[in-house]
């Protein structure tokens, strides 16, 4: 798509888009929804299943209690309303992989509803809205190719089969790729600082599914839909949407109508092909699920979770520019996983001067790993190596020179900075004849500093500080240079 021809671009600018997402995020509950069968990823196939999960007639559902905790832990992050009484529904579909014939899912009365993501847009912050937030079981897993047998059959794995899902339904707010990708990134950062999902996408932890269509400026009713699905990475999901918003230009421009259906990305051509024409809710057939009660989650019990929840990044990004003075960038890069600001702060608040520790990330490390094009968490500096640097620039055991020299080697080496400090030790001067011998010689040469410093202008003795620190290449220890100055000067 790199060369649009001028239709396709003034098509292209003719429309508006609008995008809804659908995202699956698995619970990180030890056992299923509606059974105790172990959740654990990669083992034998077949193996973690039961009467239950199998579907096997008779066999009753037990909802799963940390699941539910889980579910609505996630769901108040993203600022939804928490139903007191959510219905447990059957949605009906054949699937090889879905023994029992349905899904058990949430339907007309979903666990939460009425949330909202804030995103970041070039014309600034923008909310979109959260349909509902609703707990459902997994199905199994259909396997079509890498068995040595795959030529002639398809294989059915069923360990997934009843592992907790949520569905986070977005409102139809989103209106270019773009905002989808920043939309996804900005859910799957929330969903991780709640410890609910590890949200891995390889292995299938988050899925997402994308609704788009087009309509002109200006015009309030929505275009024909189509539905993108299965895609496994964000950036994916942003081709996806960019050709398909191009396909529903051209076919709308060309005089043809969009059919509502389901199609699969191709990421390999960058291109998506219809699939089956998409299901209608009633397609299903819902009806609540006579096997289970209502969900009711009293206030309490609702609070006692929600009392559980860690502090989330857009708190946590304004704390620490407000704590330790750092600039909303650096935060938004200190805050991009938990461990990464759980480690900043462990090292701001060991370090001597926390402020230095963020000072230090913001000129020192950001810039290098920029300039090699790392991401914080390959940084060769560990925080507690920045935390260490910190304290020997602030006891004046290094000048910031030397400093800048080690991270430097840090960072040719991938050594962290604790091996390069015990490895290159700087030799300091501390021997005080020979800084006094610098000193004098530094004073000798600069007449009219040391007239306006002993004029009453004390500041004057931060650049004799300078000269003598480079007169010794950085390497007289900066304590003994500035008692030895101020003593020099005075007399
Ligand atoms: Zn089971």
């Amino acid at each position: 798509m790199a060369t649009k021809t001028d239709a396709a671009v003034a098509a292209h600018s003719r429309y508006e888009p609008v995008i809804g997402l659908e995202v699956h995020v698995q619970l990180l509950s030890q056992t299923k929804i509606f059974c105790g069968c172990s959740t654990r990823f990669g083992d034998p196939p077949n193996t973690n299943v039961c009467p239950v999960c199998l579907g096997l007639p008779g066999a009753l559902p037990v909802l799963n209690r940390r699941a539910v905790e889980f579910a609505v832990l996630a769901a108040t992050a993203l600022n939804c309303q928490i139903r007191e009484t959510s219905i447990f529904a059957r949605k009906n579909y054949f699937y090889p992989d879905l023994p029992k014939g349905y899904q058990i899912s949430q339907y007309d009365k979903p666990l939460a509803e009425h949330g909202y993501i804030e995103i970041k847009t070039a014309s600034g912050p923008k909310r979109i809205g959260i349909t509902r937030v609703h707990l459902e079981e997994d199905a199994g897993k259909s396997l079509h190719d890498g068995l040595p047998d795959s030529a002639e059959w398809t294989s059915i794995d069923l360990n997934r089969s009843g592992v907790p899902l949520i569905e986070i339904v977005s409102e139809p707010d989103i209106s270019s790729p773009d905002e989808a990708w920043e939309y996804l990134t900005r859910l799957k950062e929330i969903i991780l600082y709640t410890g609910v999902s590890d949200c891995n996408m390889e292995e299938g932890s988050l899925r997402a599914d994308a609704n788009v269509s087009i309509r002109p400026h200006g015009q309030r009713e929505f275009g024909t839909k189509t539905e993108v699905k299965n895609v496994n990475s964000f950036r994916f999901i942003r081709q996806a949407l960019e050709y398909e918003i191009e396909r529903h230009e051209q076919v709308l421009e060309s005089g043809g109508r969009i059919e509502q259906e389901t199609r699969l990305y191709n990421a390999a051509e960058g291109k998506t092909y219809g699939m089956r024409s998409k299901e209608q809710a009633h397609d299903y057939r819902y009806f609540p699920e006579p096997d289970l009660l209502p969900l009711v989650i009293d206030e309490k019990w609702r609070a006692d979770v929600v009392a559980q929840m860690l502090e989330l990044p857009e708190a946590k990004r304004a704390r620490l520019v407000a704590q330790y003075g750092i600039t909303e960038y650096d935060a938004a890069t200190l805050t991009s996983t938990r461990e990464l600001a759980d480690q900043f702060e462990q090292a701001a608040s060991a370090a001597r001067n926390p402020k230095r520790v963020a000072n230090l990330v913001q000129s020192e490390l950001m810039g290098r790993l920029k300039a090699k094009g790392l991401e914080i968490e390959q940084s060769p500096i560990s925080m507690h190596g920045v935390a260490m640097s910190a304290d020997l620039v602030e006891s004046g055991a290094i000048s910031g020179k030397i400093l800048k020299d080690l991270y430097d080697l840090a960072f040719e080496r991938g050594e962290d900075f604790p091996a390069i400090y015990e490895k290159e030790k700087p030799q300091q001067i501390t021997d005080t004849s020979a800084i006094e011998k610098i000193i004098d010689e530094v004073i000798a040469a600069n007449p009219k500093q040391l007239e306006q410093y002993r004029g009453g202008k004390k500041t004057v003795i931060g650049y004799f500080v300078g000269q003598v620190m480079k007169a010794s290449k950085g390497q007289a220890n900066p304590a003994i240079v500035n008692e030895l100055l101020a003593k020099k000067l005075e007399s």
